[in-house]
């Protein structure tokens, strides 16, 4: 799947597990349209979340329930603890890896960071999604 496809499946998910609502006279419409008034301008009800317009909120609710979005921080730390080892020694202290740097220069640590999620969106390793970013795999998968 690419990220339109992903998108679209979240989009396509937020319908099947949604009603329509009318606000005004304050009741489900599964046809589409109010049997009261006639309406098809018609919110989005989500069991036990709200009721609401659009989508977005919908495809945020499902993935903070199902799907864990990354910690940057956590993946980050990880990939330098598998890239230069989890300890280091500087003369008589040893420190982890991710530790020292952070100490010596908050500033590359940070930058170093932001080029990391960089690399992750342009390889299309994590999509952003509902709040947060996530896994393209753990996506797919939840997907499919
Ligand atoms: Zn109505």
């Amino acid at each position: 799947m690419n990220v339109e496809e992903i998108k679209n499946k979240l989009t396509e998910l937020a319908f099947e597990r949604t009603t329509p609502f009318c606000y005004m006279c304050y009741q489900l419409c599964p046809n589409g349209r109010c049997e009261d008034c006639g309406s098809d301008d018609l919110m989005r009800h989500l069991d036990g979340v709200g009721v609401e317009y659009g989508t977005e909120w919908i495809v945020e609710s499902i993935l903070e329930e199902e799907l864990e979005a990354i910690d940057l921080d956590d993946s980050f730390e990880q990939m330098i603890e598998d890239c230069y080892g989890t300890e280091v020694q500087i003369g008589f202290i040893k420190s982890d890896v991710s530790t020292a740097i952070k100490n010596l220069d908050p500033i590359a640590w940070d930058v170093a960071k932001g080029e990391y999620l960089d690399s992750l969106i342009e390889d299309v390793s994590i999509v952003e999604a509902g709040n947060g970013y996530y896994w393209k795999h753990e996506l797919e998968a939840f997907l499919s």
